[in-house]
């Protein structure tokens, strides 16, 4: 099968029977849902991108393991082109949809598990680097979304999984089976999963020799028995249920997160890429995170450019535009969202191949890039919020705005310059309200803090990446210390 269309994704989705749930009831169908649908056309988004002509070369690459043109979502990076046209793609994704357009998680996984299966079965001769290619080939010829669950809920943080009051704390095999393992646990946060074919699941910290049942990776598909999904609640989130597009602020896009359960969940060996080899559980959540942490470097960056532009126009309507603090604000918005792209470019082109051949990211740059964006949105937020000034949380309803005897006293008084409709103004302070308070907040400032691992879990590899001796030689060598 070629690259799907985004119509033709939206009913392959259509056809898993997946188990949601959301506020106490179960979902019978997330696709139509209008809390839920935004999410899944951020998704499509990426298959309707890939069809543009003018986006081939940065949504699609030519697989060496099919032969064929791929998303690039399903790709692993031959190149250190590949990894920024990976930034670039996200970047591009971000702006078209000002959300989290979820499918990055699984491009991500991908990639991190090509190269560690390939060493493990190197140390080990086990066969998880060709389980892996199987199924990543199976997702290319398809163009599957798939997700990538790493988080687990983690009880007690100062506890190994196997000390946890609750073992299912962390996920773990329960069962070892001659065909396969039986699995008990929950993913916390999955982004994207109910748009997903597939899910691949990591575990989520490094782990010790007595944490061998949770040293366990894999791939299912959402259909399967014993996995179900509870959707998160967002901000301002049963206002798409309420049929006002324009209080919504973005009403075609959004994302979507979910606690996952994997509720004795059966995984066949050939689905298998790490069971028990406990010292590569580190090695799988290092790369994954330095490889999610390079995507922030893209993705928060296009919704930042949406935001800036959002702020631009509030003041274009409100005749402030010219006034010498507001160009100086658009311009520390724009610097901090750029400097949050040079450091995704920039772990991108530092790049460097694996053992098996695919490129990585240069992990300490990739985690100064997230650290960076565990900050700037906030401020990029905080300039915008300055610049809409309070209206834009204190606006009346749409349903106030059409009604025959309040509209036109809205229209009136609420209006900034005389040539912008009062409606056009209402707009763009809701897309504000939305990026910075609303349903997108999650995708644009708690998951910048927290997706992709907290501030502390950066600091931890800055410090071991940092080569802190290096720099004391250095400054020895110039001081002409001999000790
Ligand atoms: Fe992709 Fe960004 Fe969403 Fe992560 S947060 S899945 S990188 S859009
Ligand atoms: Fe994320």
């Amino acid at each position: 099968m070629a690259l799907m269309t985004g119509e033709q994704y939206v009913e392959s989705i259509r056809k898993i029977k997946m188990e949601v749930y959301m506020f106490g009831k179960k979902v019978e169908n997330p696709v139509d849902d209008p809390i839920l649908r935004p999410s899944l056309n951020s998704v499509k988004m990426t298959y309707d991108l890939a069809q543009m002509p003018e986006y081939q070369d940065l949504m699609t690459a030519v697989s060496p393991y099919t032969g064929k043109r791929v998303n690039r979502f399903t790709h692993i990076h031959q190149s250190t082109e590949d990894l920024m046209n990976k930034v670039k793609m996200q970047r591009l994704c971000g702006q078209k949809t000002a959300a989290c357009f979820q499918r990055c998680v699984g491009m991500d996984a991908f990639n991190a598990e090509f190269s560690t299966t390939y060493e493990i079965d190197k140390k080990y001769g086990t066969k998880y680097h060709e389980n892996f290619k199987n199924f990543m080939t199976y997702c290319q010829e398809n163009d599957l979304t798939v997700d990538g669950a790493m988080t687990d809920t983690k009880g007690d943080r100062s506890l190994a999984p196997h000390a946890q009051a609750d073992p299912d704390l962390f996920l773990h095999v329960v069962e070892r089976r001659p065909d396969g393992v039986v699995v008990r646990g929950a993913k916390a946060h999955q982004t994207g999963i109910l748009n997903s074919h597939e899910v691949i699941v990591m575990p989520t910290i490094s782990m010790g020799p007595d944490d061998k049942d949770y040293a366990i990776s894999f791939a299912v598909p959402l259909d399967t028995k014993g996995l179900f999904m509870i959707v998160g609640r967002q901000s301002c989130d049963t206002r798409k249920r309420e049929g006002s597009e324009m209080d919504v602020g973005n009403s075609t896009f959004g994302g979507v997160e979910a606690l996952t359960v994997f509720d004795n969940v059966f995984v066949p060996n050939d689905r298998i890429f790490l069971n028990g080899e406990t010292e590569f559980a580190g090695m799988l959540v290092e790369r994954f995170a330095g490889y999610h942490r390079q995507s922030y470097g893209g993705c928060k960056v296009g919704v930042g450019d949406v935001l800036i532009g959002a702020a631009a126009v509030a003041a274009d309507y409100n005749g402030a535009a010219k006034a010498s603090h507001v160009k100086d604000k658009l311009i520390e918005m724009t610097h901090l969202n750029e400097t949050l792209f040079c450091c995704g470019i920039a772990c991108s082109a530092m790049g460097t191949p694996t053992e098996s051949g695919n490129y990585i990211i240069d992990l300490l740059l990739a985690n100064v890039c997230k650290q960076n964006v565990t900050r700037f949105p906030y401020e990029i937020v905080r300039l915008a919020e300055d610049i809409a000034g309070g209206l834009m949380v204190t606006a009346p309803s749409e349903a106030d705005f059409r009604d025959p005897k309040l509209g036109p006293v809205i229209d009136k008084y609420l209006r900034g310059v005389a040539s912008v409709s009062t409606e056009n103004r209402l707009r763009i302070l809701r897309l504000i309200e939305n990026l910075s308070l609303g349903t997108a907040a999650v995708g644009y400032r708690t998951e910048s803090m927290h997706g992709a691992g907290s501030p502390q879990a950066q600091r931890i590899m800055i410090a071991r990446q940092g080569n802190l001796a290096h720099k004391k030689e250095l400054a020895k060598a110039i001081a002409h210390i001999k000790e």
